[in-house]
């Protein structure tokens, strides 16, 4: 297709432009991964910024559209722990008070175990004003380019979104909690407990052959889906050497991929 086309069809959206002030700091979702996914608003956020804030998350050609933006990268490197949550607010704080006009990008939707939250919140405490722009979550992106209705009639009136990291602290889901609605589940950073996860499901009275399913790197050129059952979703992300960052589905709505993937 003819980028042209684009331009032209931009030209006639009446997109309100909105302006970066300086000083001024904006979370902006980047969505799952593929650039079609950014919206309109994240674009125009990444033609404005002169620092961005980004990390693992977000693709490198997503990273290049904010070409003239000095690039602070925050994410893990070499396998080392990421920088603590305390030092990304304090950098985002110092950028705004030095004027700058800051895009702080995150993978997804800012506000989806994104952390948006408490950005957010350490800007206001400073003083620093903020704007948050909604991203595609990576559950919704994911599970439409593997092919998996999030909702279907008939099969689920509610879809579950929850974190499986926080093991042990008090954001832990109820997972037994979780089983007893029916309803499937899109499992965020989950590869790490997942053995747990999936036992405290069955545990909790969801069927071993539940249909699951792994997304991993979706929307990416590299995405990779593995089906399985709750009972074989361990021994399958194994045998697959799935890899973060993935995401884990659980519920019906998983066969109907079989029915019209594409
Ligand atoms: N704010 C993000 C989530 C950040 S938490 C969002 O809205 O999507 C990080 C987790 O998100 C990863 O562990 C993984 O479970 C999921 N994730 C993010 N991008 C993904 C992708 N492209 N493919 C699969 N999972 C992804």
């Amino acid at each position: 297709m003819d980028k042209a086309l684009l331009g032209d069809a931009l030209a006639r959206l009446d997109l309100p432009l909105r302006t970066l002030q300086p000083g001024h700091v904006w979370l902006v979702g980047a969505g799952p991964g593929d650039p079609g996914l950014l919206t309109l608003d994240a674009l125009s956020a990444l033609a404005q910024a002169d620092a961005l804030v980004h990390d693992a998350l977000v693709s490198p050609e997503i990273v290049a559209v904010a070409a003239q933006a000095e690039k602070f990268y925050v994410g893990k490197r070499g396998g080392r722990l990421s920088i603590p949550q305390e030092e990304i607010n304090a950098l985002l704080v110092r950028l705004g008070r030095a004027g700058r006009k800051v895009v702080r990008l995150k993978g997804g939707h800012p506000y989806v175990f994104g952390r948006g939250g408490e950005e957010a919140r350490a800007l206001a405490q400073a003083g620093i004003a903020c704007r948050v722009l909604a991203g595609i979550t990576s559950a919704f992106g994911g599970l439409t380019s593997a092919g998996i209705p999030a909702t279907m009639r008939g099969v689920n009136g509610a879809i579950i979104l929850a974190t499986g990291f926080a093991a042990v602290s008090d954001d832990r889901p109820d997972w037994a909690a979780l089983a007893r609605t029916g309803q499937p589940m899109v499992i965020y950073m989950g590869l790490t407990h997942m053995e747990t996860t999936v036992a405290d499901l069955i545990a909790g009275g969801l069927a071993p052959d539940m249909p699951a399913a792994l997304i991993e790197n979706a929307t990416l050129p590299q995405e990779r889906t593995v089906t399985a059952t709750l009972a074989t979703l361990v021994e399958a992300a194994e045998r697959e050497n799935i890899v973060s960052p993935a995401l884990i589905v659980v519920g019906r709505i998983v066969a109907l991929r079989a029915e019209g993937a594409p």
